[in-house]
């Protein structure tokens, strides 16, 4: 069972924009999109330019194709084959929706590496028109977070995804995402977890004005290559801690010096010690 839990935003963090805005720009809606968006939330809007491309005669496979276009960092497909290939559990908890998500991981080849994906449902209706409903219905029962958009608080749920971990034994988590709705599930994390925000978006400066208010270790991001890099450094830092830990509940057990112990075997990575009593 893997022991290390990441967390990917999917908009401006596995790929380079944002979903949402990459299918209407590049169908020739965002007139319409900047027209209406002040007169409704962001995800009922996205189901309504869905309504709109298909009246205007765009099909399902021109959504694909647009989708399949979208501009990619070329490091984040291997950096998250690696993280897998390491045992970890990956997930995408994103306010974009499911064919969206599906259509891209699926062309990416990486569908497979995710054990979970959150996100707005979707589906294509008999008239082949794409339909996106709210991940929280927010008409008959609100999510009551003000952080958050009113269709999902992704700081809930990461709580679901910990509380169900919980009984699945320790798990430390990485959470890597860019915009202000990753805020409200990075004061979720705990302090064995991390933080990766994408340096410079809204998040890292929600993150620099409230920083008291983060238990998790920080590391920040600014492309692929620096995310490739950081999120595997991570990864190994947390198994060397995890083969002291279980080394260190040993040491312990004969009143050793733990920190000075636990400190040095951090540097060496020694073999495992064996303490008899
Ligand atoms: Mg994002
Ligand atoms: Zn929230």
């Amino acid at each position: 069972m893997a022991q290390i839990v990441v967390v990917f935003d999917f908009d401006k963090t596995i790929i380079e924009l944002d979903s949402d805005n990459w299918v209407v720009d590049e169908l020739g809606a965002t007139d319409l999109f900047n027209e209406l968006l002040p007169t409704m939330p962001w995800n009922l809007l996205m189901d309504r330019m869905m309504k709109e491309l298909h009246a205007q005669g765009k099909t399902i496979e021109e959504i694909k194709d647009v989708l399949r276009r979208a501009p990619i960092h070329p490091r984040i497909v291997p950096a998250i084959k690696k993280a897998h290939a390491l045992g970890c559990d990956l997930r995408i908890l994103s306010d974009a929706n499911m064919f969206f998500i599906e259509t891209i991981i699926d062309h990416l080849g990486i569908k497979n590496c995710f054990s979970e994906i959150n996100t707005n449902p979707s589906y294509v209706d008999n008239e082949g028109r794409l339909r996106i409903s709210p991940y929280v219905d927010f008409q008959s029962s609100p999510h009551g977070c003000n952080r958050c958009p009113p269709n999902m608080c992704k700081g809930m749920i990461i709580e679901r995804i910990q509380a169900s971990l919980a009984k699945e034994g320790k798990k430390r988590m990485i959470y890597l995402g860019d915009g202000i709705g990753d805020f409200c599930p990075s004061l979720k994390l705990g302090e064995a977890d991390f933080m990766m925000p994408r340096k410079d978006f809204p998040v890292w400066d929600l993150i620099c004005e409230n920083r008291a208010l983060l238990r998790a270790e920080i590391h920040e991001w600014t492309d692929g290559d620096e995310m490739e890099v950081t999120l595997l450094k991570l990864i190994e830092k947390i198994k060397i801690q995890e083969n002291n830990n279980s080394n260190s509940v040993q040491l312990l057990s004969v009143d050793c010096k733990f920190e000075t112990i636990s400190m040095a075997a951090h540097e060496a990575l020694p073999p495992p010690l064996r303490v008899h009593q």
